[in-house]
C-alpha cells in the first residue's frame, strides 16, 4: 500500500508527541536553518518571556504568533535568528523568591542575606527557563534553545550601563525629589508604565471632618478623605476661589453646590476664606509642632464629590506636593518605605497605614471633629506584583528626561508598520503622555544603577562598562563575582576630583533590562566576535550565546518584525524604541503585530483563585498544540480572545473535514493502487480544472495573508478551501472514486498536498503528519524542507463561476431547511433570479438539491407582506390604525419608490411600515444579496418513493460503514415486505450500496450480509 491508513478520528495528542520526537531524531529544525543560512534575511527580536513561573495560556498565544511567521518565513527561504529571550531580574522574580522563602519585607531579605538571596533568584530562574523552554517545544516553537539570551548576563548589564552615561552625557539622568505611587510591601516606588491597569475595586473609610477655624468661634471647615492615615499629616485646606461656599446653622462651611439640603446662614466666595488658619486634626503630635494650617486656593478642587474643600497632606500625594512648592506648605512624610509611621506620630508610631484608620476615627470623634464616618468602594491602585493597594510617599528617584526624545521616537514611530494599524495610535498616545521615565527601584536582584556621586565635590559619574570599572575602582575587584548586589556595592570607584565615590543603592526597572536587548544580543559597536560573549555573569552556564561583532549587528538591526500583546506599547515597545531612539535615531523594529486579552470561554478574566484559569501546561496537555495554535490565529488580534475547552472542541470537530479527506483519499488510493507524484495529467475534467485552479487561489491567498501578518484570513481561507474540496469536488466526484479514476485521485492528492503546505506555520504537527503520508517519494521527509508553493495567476472567471454555483446550492439547501425538507426527499422545482454563470451549471444544480428541474429567472414565488411599524404608526394614527392594518394585511396597498407604500389613499414612508418578502404557499425560498432560490416543496407519489429510496440507500451503507465492510465489498440485502414497492428503483439500489442481490421477505428492519 502506498499510503499508510489513517484512524478514523485524529488523535491530536498522539500524533504531536509522535512527530515531536521525529523532528527531534532527524534534526529537522537544524536541517532547515542550514538549508536556509546564508540566504535574505528575516530578522525577528524576541520579546523576553519572565522566567519566573511556567507559561499561561495567554503566553501560548505570543509564542504561536513568533513561531507561526518564523515557520512560514522559513519556508520562504530566509535565514533567521531563532533566538529566545528570558527576563531574569527585578520585582518579578524577588516577589516569586520571597514567597517561596516565605519572606515578607526588605528587612527580611537582608536578614537573610543578599548574596544568598541573589543566588536562590538566579536558582529559579534557571529552573521557570527550562520548564518553559521545554512548554515552548510542545507547543511547536523552533528557537535556538540552548543560546538563548538572559537579561541578566553581565553583557546584557554591560549595555545599559553605556545607555545610562549616553543618558547624563546628554544631561537627561537626574534625581527627582517627588511624590510618587509607592508599594509598601515591596518598600520601592513604582514608575508610569507599572499603573496602568493595575487598580481594584476596594472599600475605604470615607470621612467628613471638621477643621475648626482659629479666631472664629463655632466656624469650621468641612473636608472629605478616603485616607484618614494621611489626616496627621495635614498642613492645609485648599478652596475652589470662584466657588461659592456657605456657612451651615451647625457652624459647618461647604461648598454650596456640595450641601444642596442645608440651610446657610452665610455665604462667601471661596477666595474670601483663603488664608484663614485653622486648627488641625492632630497638632497635638511631636510631627505637627510649629505647623501653622491655613486655607489656600487652588483651582482644580472638585465640586463633583466631598465638601469643596481639600485636606492637603504634602508628604501623602502628587497634587498635595506640588501645592507645597507652590504655596511653601511644609511637607511631613508620616510613613518609612515598609509604610510604617515614624515615631514624631505619638500613638500612630510603629503601625501601618491600615492600622490608624480606626485610632484615627476614634480620635476626631471623641473631639467632637467627625462630622460622619461611613465607607467608600472605588477603583484604587494597587501594586501590580503583589497587589498590595499603594500610597504615596516623597522619594528620590533616578529618572531620565523624556523632553528631548519624545518627538524623535514619534518620528520613529511614524516608521513603523503596526497591525492592527490603529495600535500605532497608541503608541503615539503613549509617547505623548510619557513622564519621565523612573528607572530606579529600592531593591536587590536587579541591574545595578552606575551611578556613583561624589560626596566631596558633588560630581555624579556614571560607569559605562566593567572596563571603566576596573579602572576607577579603588577596590572590592577581587570579590566581583558578577555584576549584581551585594558584590557590586563593594566596587568603590575614585571621583575625579581624588575622593572615594560608592554607588546609589538603588537597582534599575527591569525593562531597561528588556529594552536594550537589540544592542547587547547583536553586539552593537562589538569590535571582535566573542564566543559564548553573551554567557556571561549570571547567564554563565545557562546559555551558550556569543557576542558577535558590530557587522553582526548592522546584519540584523533594525529588527523586521517583533509581536507582543498590545500592554507592551506602554513596555517593551516602549523601552526598547527609547534606548533605540537615543542611541541610533532609528526605531528598534520595523514592522509590529500586536494582541489583546486571553480571557476564559465566558469572557472572564482567568484567575487562579476563580478556578477558570488554564495554564499552558494543562492546555497542551489536554487540548494539543495544533488546536490551540489553530485558536490564537483564529482570533481577530484586536478582540479579547475566549480561551477554553469549548471553543478547542469545536476546532477538533471543525478540522475533521481535512482529515476525513485526506482518509477519503487515502482509502481510495490504496484500492487502485495510486501512486503520487508527477505533474497534473492531461485529461482533466472540468470539474479537476477548477479544482487546481482554487488549489492556486489557496495558495494566493495564504501567502498573502501571512505576508500582511494578518492569521484570521489565514483560517478563513483554508477552511473555505477545505470545505470546497471536501463538499463539492469529492462529494461531487465521488463515482469517479468509487471508479478509481486516476485523474481524480491526481487532483486531489495535488489539493490536499497543497493545503497542508499552506496552512503548516499554523498547525505544524498535523501538516507535518499528514505530509509524511501523502508525499511523493521524491519529495522532502518533512513539509517544512519543502519549498513555499509558487504564486500562480488564477482564473477567477471559472472560480467565480463555480463559486455562484455553490452559492445557489447553499441557499436551496437554507429554503429546503427551512420549509423542513431534508435534503434525501426530492423536490419537483427550483428557480434561481440573478444568477450569471451558474446557469451553465442546471445539471450539477439539480443533483445537488434533488430537484427535477431548474429554472433560471425571475422568482415569482414571492409575495410582499407589509405591517405597520407599530411604534412610529400606532401614535400617529390611533383609532384609524385597525383600518390601515387591515388594508395592510389584505394586499390591498401600492408600493412607492424609497420603500414606502399607499394604503386607504394615505401614503406611509419606508419607516413607518414593515416590509418582509416571503414565499407564496407552496414554495419555500431564501436569498442573499444578489440570488433568489425558491423550490416547491409540494411532494407526489413519485416523489415520496424516491425520498424512500434515497434513505433506505443512506441507511445501507451506514450499515455497511459499522460493519467494518471493505470499500469494495458486495453485500446482500434483504428487506422488510413493506419495502416491496422500494424495488421500482432496484438497479439504483444496487449501484448505490454495492448490493449483489436484493430479497424483500425480511423482518421490520432491513438486513445486509457480505456478499
Ligand atoms: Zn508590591
Ligand atoms: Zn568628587
Amino acid at each position: 500500500m502506498p499510503f499508510e491508513p489513517l484512524l478514523q478520528y485524529p488523535d491530536h495528542l498522539a500524533l504531536e508527541d509522535e512527530v515531536l520526537a521525529w523532528w527531534d531524531d532527524e534534526a529537522v529544525f537544524d536541517q532547515l536553518r542550514e538549508r536556509n543560512s546564508g540566504r535574505p534575511t528575516f530578522s525577528f527580536m524576541d520579546g523576553p518571556i519572565t522566567a519566573n513561573n511556567p507559561m499561561g495560556a495567554h503566553h501560548c498565544w505570543g509564542r504561536t504568533l513568533k513561531d507561526v511567521f518564523q515557520r512560514y518565513k522559513a519556508l520562504r527561504g530566509f535565514d533567521q535568528r531563532y533566538q529566545n529571550g528570558f527576563d531574569c531580574q527585578g520585582l518579578w522574580v524577588e516577589v516569586g523568591v520571597e514567597r517561596s522563602l516565605g519572606l515578607n519585607s526588605k528587612r527580611e531579605i537582608e536578614e537573610y542575606g543578599l548574596a544568598e538571596f541573589n543566588e536562590r533568584c538566579k536558582e529559579r530562574v534557571a529552573e521557570y527557563a527550562e520548564v518553559i523552554t521545554g512548554q515552548s517545544r510542545r507547543l511547536g516553537m523552533w528557537m535556538d534553545w540552548d543560546n538563548d539570551y538572559y537579561t541578566f548576563s553581565d553583557t546584557n548589564i554591560e549595555y545599559i550601563w553605556r545607555f545610562l552615561k549616553e543618558c547624563h552625557a546628554r544631561g537627561w539622568l537626574y534625581k527627582g525629589h517627588r511624590s510618587v505611587e509607592w508599594c509598601p510591601r515591596c518598600g520601592t516606588s513604582l514608575s508610569q508604565h507599572e499603573l496602568i491597569n493595575s487598580y481594584e475595586e476596594l472599600t475605604h473609610p470615607s470621612l467628613y471632618v471638621r477643621f475648626p477655624i482659629k479666631g472664629r468661634e463655632g466656624e469650621s471647615l468641612v473636608v472629605w478623605t478616603t485616607t484618614p492615615w494621611t489626616l496627621p499629616a495635614n498642613v492645609a485646606a485648599a478652596v475652589k476661589p470662584d466657588a461659592e461656599y456657605g456657612l451651615t446653622e451647625e457652624g459647618d462651611w461647604w461648598a454650596v453646590e456640595r450641601n444642596s439640603d442645608a440651610t446657610f446662614v452665610r455665604r462667601a466666595r471661596g477666595e474670601e476664606l483663603v488664608g484663614l488658619e485653622y486648627e488641625g486634626p492632630f497638632d497635638s503630635l511631636p510631627a505637627q509642632e510649629g505647623v501653622v494650617h491655613r486655607v489656600i486656593p487652588w483651582d482644580d478642587v472638585t465640586l463633583s464629590e466631598g465638601t469643596g474643600i481639600v485636606h492637603i497632606a504634602p508628604g501623602c500625594g502628587k497634587e498635595d506636593f506640588e501645592l507645597s512648592r507652590v504655596h511653601d506648605l511644609p511637607v511631613l512624610m508620616p510613613i518609612n518605605e515598609a509604610g510604617i509611621f515614624y515615631d514624631s506620630y505619638g500613638e500612630f508610631e510603629g503601625r501601618s497605614t491600615e492600622d490608624v484608620e480606626k485610632p484615627v476615627v476614634v480620635e476626631l470623634e471623641r473631639r467632637g471633629r467627625l462630622v460622619e464616618a461611613g465607607s467608600i468602594i472605588h477603583r484604587y491602585p494597587v501594586c501590580w506584583r503583589c497587589t498590595t493597594p499603594l500610597v504615596f510617599r516623597i522619594a528620590d528617584d533616578w529618572l531620565i528626561s523624556a523632553d528631548e526624545i519624545r518627538q524623535p521616537m514619534l518620528d520613529a514611530n511614524a516608521t513603523v508598520k503596526w497591525t492592527p494599524d490603529f495600535y500605532s495610535k497608541r503608541m503615539d498616545d503613549w509617547l505623548r503622555n510619557m513622564d519621565d521615565w523612573n528607572i530606579s527601584r529600592r531593591r536587590y536582584f536587579g541591574l545595578p544603577l552606575p551611578f556613583y556621586p561624589c560626596n566631596s565635590c558633588g560630581r555624579l559619574t556614571v560607569i559605562g562598562s566593567v572596563a571603566e570599572l576596573r579602572e576607577r575602582a579603588t577596590g572590592g575587584l577581587d570579590q566581583l563575582k558578577e555584576l549584581h548586589r551585594p558584590w557590586i556595592d563593594e566596587v568603590p570607584i575614585a571621583c575625579e576630583c581624588g575622593a572615594e565615590a560608592r554607588r546609589v543603592q538603588e537597582v534599575g526597572d527591569a525593562w531597561l533590562d528588556a529594552g536594550i536587548v537589540p544592542f547587547s544580543t547583536l553586539g552593537w559597536q562589538n569590535p571582535e566576535w566573542i564566543e559564548h560573549g553573551y554567557a556571561t555573569g549570571a547567564a554563565a552556564g545557562l546559555t551558550g550565546a556569543d557576542l558577535p561583532d558590530h557587522a553582526y549587528w548592522e546584519k540584523w538591526y533594525p529588527a523586521d518584525w517583533v509581536s507582543e500583546m498590545r500592554e507592551q506599547i506602554r513596555l517593551w515597545f516602549y523601552s526598547q524604541s527609547f534606548m533605540s531612539v537615543t542611541l541610533t535615531g532609528l526605531s528598534p523594529y520595523k514592522s509590529v503585530l500586536t494582541y489583546e486579552k486571553l480571557l476564559d470561554e465566558h469572557a472572564r478574566e482567568m484567575h487562579r483563585s476563580w478556578g477558570n484559569s488554564i495554564d499552558a501546561a494543562e492546555a497542551l496537555q489536554n487540548i494539543g498544540a495544533d488546536v490551540i495554535r489553530f485558536m490564537f490565529c483564529e482570533q481577530v488580534p484586536s478582540q479579547n480572545l475566549k480561551f477554553g475547552y469549548g471553543p478547542a472542541d469545536e476546532i477538533k470537530r471543525r478540522l475533521l473535514t481535512l482529515w476525513n479527506s485526506v482518509k477519503f483519499f487515502v482509502d481510495y488510493a490504496n484500492i487502485e493502487g495510486f501512486e503520487p507524484g508527477g505533474e497534473a495529467p492531461s485529461e482533466l475534467q472540468p470539474l479537476d480544472h477548477w479544482l487546481l485552479e482554487r488549489t492556486e487561489q489557496l495558495v494566493a491567498e495564504m501567502t498573502e495573508a501571512y505576508e500582511r501578518c494578518w492569521t484570521p484570513a489565514l483560517i478563513r481561507s483554508f477552511e473555505s478551501f477545505v470545505d470546497d474540496l471536501s463538499n463539492w469536488y469529492i462529494r461531487r466526484s465521488r463515482r469517479r472514486f468509487w471508479a478509481g479514476d486516476e485523474v481524480a485521485l491526481w487532483t486531489l492528492w495535488h489539493a490536499l498536498v497543497r493545503s497542508v503546505q499552506t496552512i503548516a506555520p499554523v498547525m505544524p504537527f498535523l501538516a507535518d503528519f499528514l505530509w509524511r503520508r501523502l508525499r511523493a517519494d521524491d519529495a522532502p521527509e518533512s513539509v517544512f524542507l519543502a519549498p513555499w508553493p509558487e504564486v500562480r495567476q488564477t482564473d477567477d472567471r471559472l472560480l467565480a463561476e463555480v463559486a455562484e454555483v455553490r452559492r445557489v446550492v447553499e441557499l436551496g439547501r437554507q429554503a429546503r431547511g427551512d420549509a423542513g425538507l431534508k435534503l434525501r426527499q426530492p423536490l419537483r422545482r427550483l428557480v434561481v433570479q440573478g444568477a450569471g454563470p451558474a446557469q451553465g451549471h442546471a445539471g450539477e444544480i439539480a443533483e445537488e438539491l434533488r430537484v427535477k428541474e431548474v429554472e433560471f429567472g425571475p422568482v415569482e414565488a414571492t409575495e410582499l407582506r407589509v405591517k405597520p411599524n407599530l411604534p412610529v404608526l400606532g401614535p400617529k394614527l390611533g383609532k384609524e390604525l385597525g383600518a390601515v392594518r387591515a388594508a395592510l394585511q389584505a394586499g390591498e396597498f401600492e408600493q412607492l419608490e424609497g420603500g414606502g407604500v399607499r394604503v386607504n389613499g394615505r401614503e406611509f414612508t419606508a419607516d413607518e411600515v414593515l416590509v418582509e418578502r416571503g414565499a407564496r404557499e407552496g414554495w419555500a425560498l431564501a436569498e442573499d444579496d444578489t440570488l433568489t432560490v425558491a423550490v416547491t416543496t409540494e411532494l407526489d407519489d413519485e416523489l415520496r418513493l424516491e425520498g424512500r429510496v434515497l434513505d433506505l440507500i443512506h441507511q445501507l451503507n451506514t450499515m455497511r460503514k459499522d460493519a467494518g465492510l471493505a470499500l469494495t465489498d458486495r453485500i446482500r440485502v434483504t428487506l422488510p415486505q413493506a419495502d416491496a414497492d422500494l424495488l421500482a428503483h432496484e438497479e439504483w439500489i444496487k449501484e448505490e450500496v454495492l448490493a449483489t442481490e436484493i430479497r424483500t421477505d425480511g423482518d421490520a428492519e432491513p438486513q445486509i450480509t457480505k456478499a
